[in-house]
């Protein structure tokens, strides 16, 4: 059972940095999208129609957007070479051009906490046709999140640093109490030591 616990621990311990990385990345990302609005923009073009596939990353206002944008229209560009794009607009904008226009059918929209689910579109005919489905997540929130991990890591840290301290100057590990005159157990705590 100790045994499963130490492994556990050092578990946690190791997965205290990706979620540190995360926390930090988030807490930046937030504070940079109440200034400017960042959209990474990936596009693919459908061969058999005149479609394209838009794959976007839209940071604004302390929220990241996903979103997934299938369109198909006659008046469309045709088939080009597929292209990415990031723009940063200075700034902070309400909406852009990558944004959906809303639907007055059938949509989908989870929200809960600031994690939202939008599942939209606009259909006419096989060959003409808007769909996006998109996930937004509030990055104050990631940020908070991801920081319990290396939060909880520091306090094991602080707290196993203060235990050796302790035991290095004959003091009990566990209160504190000064041993030289009791080695062996500890009379506050009632501790066995070795
Ligand atoms: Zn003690």
């Amino acid at each position: 059972m100790r045994r499963r616990r130490r492994i556990v621990l050092v578990l946690l311990d190791v997965a205290a940095v990706p979620s540190l990385l995360l926390c930090l990345a988030a807490a930046s990302l937030s504070a940079a999208s109440y200034r400017r609005t960042d959209v990474l923009v990936w596009t693919s073009y459908v061969a058999d129609h005149f479609g394209k596939v838009q794959l976007s990353v839209i940071s604004r206002r302390g929220h990241l957007k996903v979103e997934r944008l299938e369109m198909c229209s006659f008046y469309g560009t045709g088939i080009q070479a597929p292209s990415f794009e990031w723009n940063t607009l200075r700034g902070v904008t309400e909406s852009h051009a990558g944004d959906a226009p809303r639907s007055q059918g059938s949509s989908t929209r989870l929200s809960v906490a600031g994690f939202d689910f939008v599942r939209d579109g606009i259909y006419t005919d096989p060959d003409n046709y808007y769909r996006t489905v998109s996930l937004g997540v509030p990055l104050p929130v990631v940020a908070v999140l991801a920081g319990v991990l290396p939060a909880a890591a520091l306090r094991r840290w602080c707290g196993r640093r203060r235990r050796r301290v302790r035991a290095e100057i004959g003091l009990c590990p566990a209160c504190g109490y000064d041993l030289r005159a009791t080695p062996g157990r500890c009379p506050e705590c009632g501790r066995i030591l070795p």
